[in-house]
């Protein structure tokens, strides 16, 4: 067994007497509508106070039973995980860095004074999950079958606290590639109104409030025109932060990279690490820094900076071919994407669909 199937073998598995037919899922999973449709089980844990952790176990995707005063409900006590199980042409079926994504879960929950899951039972209830939905797993080059991990505060209590009670949830969603048009750079509005966190806040926690907070300037950039929206720095309204579900990075004409540093204030992305080392395998430097946002736009005017790209375990690695806000609209590399961006997508791709060589373990067979 690898890995992945030894941790699961500590989850008992209840099946769904009603699945989908297969008919319906191979429709399904050959053009999936991204979170809206899911598989036919779901990996679920509990935890108390006193207890621990128990009750390891996959069962029939459905409503979870709850009590209105639950204290997610009201506090947002919650943090959550994505992640793809990615189907090579041999027929295997592969997570990319799980692991990491254990570890981030954990960092986030003890932000949100949750109990911090342990890494084997994360990796454990994912390989479960996935090993009973191998059929869920899209065959089609670039489709992957998503996973949600998520926990939260179920506690029926309205006092605020810390909860004494926590499920634990796994969900699949077939999803198809992130922008259907293919790869073709997005436009990107500056937001410097509202923010999704501040120093101090939860900007590296992957939690729920952080995405509820962002919507506000989602919108407007929306409103303007734009597809996608960057925050920039609560304190001083000064340095670029990260997209709404992308982090970012910037190339220079002498070959080198720069991304804003982990501050705390971002989501330290899997991707984002995955690019760095990627980009250093190449010799390239690669410098996490503060980016100010003028001093961006005048390295693009100048041509300083080449390449601008947003990326995530959703889309990989998408072009930003132009920055616009109430005071600017600059356009990066004449709207085009660049070489470098095009190369680093197709290598990540490439390790991730089993098509190149996997330099650094990344791959977890299920
Ligand atoms: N920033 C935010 C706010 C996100 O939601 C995501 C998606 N998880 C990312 C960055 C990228 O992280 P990752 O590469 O781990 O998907």
């Amino acid at each position: 067994p690898t890995a992945l199937q030894s941790l699961a073998a500590a989850f008992t598995v209840e099946s769904n007497t009603h699945p989908v037919s297969d008919e319906r899922r191979a429709q399904l999973i050959d053009k999936p509508a991204f979170g809206e449709v899911f598989s036919d089980h779901m990996a679920h844990m509990t935890w108390t106070k006193g207890e621990g952790w128990s009750d390891r176990r996959i069962e029939p995707y459905g409503p979870l039973n709850m009590d209105p005063a639950a204290s997610v409900l009201h506090y947002a006590q919650e943090c959550f995980e994505g992640l793809k199980a990615y189907h090579h042409d041999d027929g295997s079926i592969w997570m990319f860095r799980p692991d990491a994504n254990a570890e981030r879960f954990r960092n986030s929950a003890k932000r949100l004074y949750l109990p911090q899951l342990p890494v084997d039972d994360f990796l454990g209830s994912v390989g479960a999950l996935v090993t009973k939905e191998r059929a869920w797993v899209p065959t089609r080059r670039e489709y992957t079958l998503y996973i949600r991990p998520f926990m939260f505060a179920s506690e029926p209590f309205i006092g605020v606290r810390a909860t004494n009670e926590a499920e634990y949830c796994v969900i699949a969603s077939p999803s198809g590639p992130y922008f259907t048009g293919g790869v073709s750079p997005v436009s990107i509005w500056v937001e410097d109104q509202w923010f999704r966190t501040g120093p101090g806040g939860t900007g590296f926690a992957k939690c729920g409030g952080n995405y509820a907070a962002s919507l506000v300037g989602e919108y407007r950039g929306i409103e303007h025109g734009c597809e996608q929206v960057c925050f920039v720095d609560a304190a001083t309204k000064t340095y670029l932060e990260e997209l709404g579900g992308m982090n970012m990075f910037a190339v220079h004409k002498d070959g080198h990279l720069e991304t804003p540093s982990l501050t705390g204030n971002i989501l330290p992305g899997i991707t984002r690490n995955s690019i760095i080392r990627l980009a250093q395998d190449h010799g390239r430097d690669v410098v996490e820094t503060m980016i100010g946002i003028e001093s961006l736009l005048d390295d693009i005017r100048s041509g300083e900076v080449t390449e601008v790209f947003a990326c995530g375990t959703a889309a990989i690695v998408t072009p930003i071919g132009r920055f616009k806000s109430e005071r600017f609209d600059v356009s990066v590399n004449g709207g085009k994407t660049g070489d470098l961006t095009l190369a680093l997508r197709n290598e990540l791709l490439g390790i991730q669909l089993g098509e190149i060589a996997d330099p650094h373990d990344w791959m977890w067979k299920v």
